[in-house]
């Protein structure tokens, strides 16, 4: 059975609605500022996707388009300008920044009050100690998923391919969190399809086009594919799962398009609405 990301995130973004016509009545409008620096074109077309989605909904969105020769204290003053700026709830920097950047210490500089994005180390930090305010969207979008369809996390095994600090690590934090038994894998993991197979629920997180075929995953797993790939002579996106091998064991699987990333956007709108409300509950 398909786990619909598409069809889940357009209901989130209905039930968002009233939430933002409450926050407008008591006069706040949830204003999510975006830096963009450099000229990736997929950067650009997240961000653009992102400010739509923030549209649809209600939301405020601002795009600060830098140039690739943006120096980090000019990035680090517009993010320190934005945290102290009232009118904004969430900030996100657009991942990844020109490599000339140091992107950790950028983050650094994010109010945790403002980081609706959930990958600043403060924001990771506080999710290892079970305290975290946001929680980086693509995880977060990945267990919503999960809930909304009512499949069991606590005690199943879980086994999550990628180790990034935006994916791969914040995911298994919030499988553990919700009593998953968590196996996390990587380039170095011996063995993988031994691994996988063990899983009741596989999440693919690797980035590497359809490495996790139908004979690595365990009659009945549910697996949730996190990848976009590029590949040539392909058109579209490529997930991290070979759907065609995959669909035919698995018990619920994502599709790619139209699965894990329109969850994410909507964690992202849903977790700026989260911080308009906690600066309302302030005021
Ligand atoms: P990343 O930073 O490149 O990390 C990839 C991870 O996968 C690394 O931990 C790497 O291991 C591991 N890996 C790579 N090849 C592997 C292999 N052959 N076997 C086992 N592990 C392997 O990627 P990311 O940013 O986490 O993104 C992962 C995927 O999710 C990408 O396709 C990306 O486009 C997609 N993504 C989607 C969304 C969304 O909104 N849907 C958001 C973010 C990312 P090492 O640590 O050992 O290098």
């Amino acid at each position: 059975m398909l786990l619909d990301g598409a069809a889940t995130a357009a209901q989130i973004r209905e039930e968002l609605k009233p939430r933002v016509q409450r926050l407008r009545e008591a006069g706040i409008v949830p204003k999510l500022s975006v830096l963009i620096i450099g000229d990736d074109p997929a950067s650009h077309t997240y961000v653009r996707m992102k400010a739509k989605a923030c549209r649809g909904v209600g939301i405020e969105s601002e795009t600060f388009a830098l140039p690739h020769d943006t120096t980090q204290q000019e990035a680090e003053e517009l993010i320190a300008r934005l945290n102290a700026d009232e009118s904004v709830h969430g900030i996100l920097v657009q991942h990844p920044v020109p490599k000339h950047l140091d992107e950790i210490r950028l983050l650094n500089h994010l109010s945790p009050d403002k980081d609706v994005d959930g990958i600043s180390p403060a924001s990771l930090g506080a999710l290892v100690a079970g305290v975290a305010k946001f929680v980086s969207c693509t995880p977060l979008g990945i267990v919503e998923l999960l809930d909304r369809y009512h499949i069991p996390i606590e005690g199943q095994r879980a086994v999550v391919v990628g180790r990034s600090i935006i994916l791969g690590k914040p995911l298994a934090l919030l499988l553990l969190q919700r009593n998953a038994t968590v196996t996390v894998c990587h380039t170095r993991t011996r063995d993988l399809p031994s691994v996988t197979r063990e899983a009741d629920i596989l999440v693919a997180a690797c980035g590497r086009a359809e490495l996790i075929t139908g004979d690595m995953i365990r009659p009945g797993a549910v697996v949730v594919d996190a990848g976009y790939n590029r590949v040539e002579g392909r058109s579209g996106d490529v997930g991290d799962v070979h759907f065609e091998s995959a669909s035919q064991v698995a018990s619920y699987i994502t599709p790619v398009p139209g699965g894990v990333g329109p969850m994410t956007i909507a964690m992202l709108l849903s977790n700026t609405v989260r911080a308009a409300e906690m600066r309302l509950r302030t005021q």
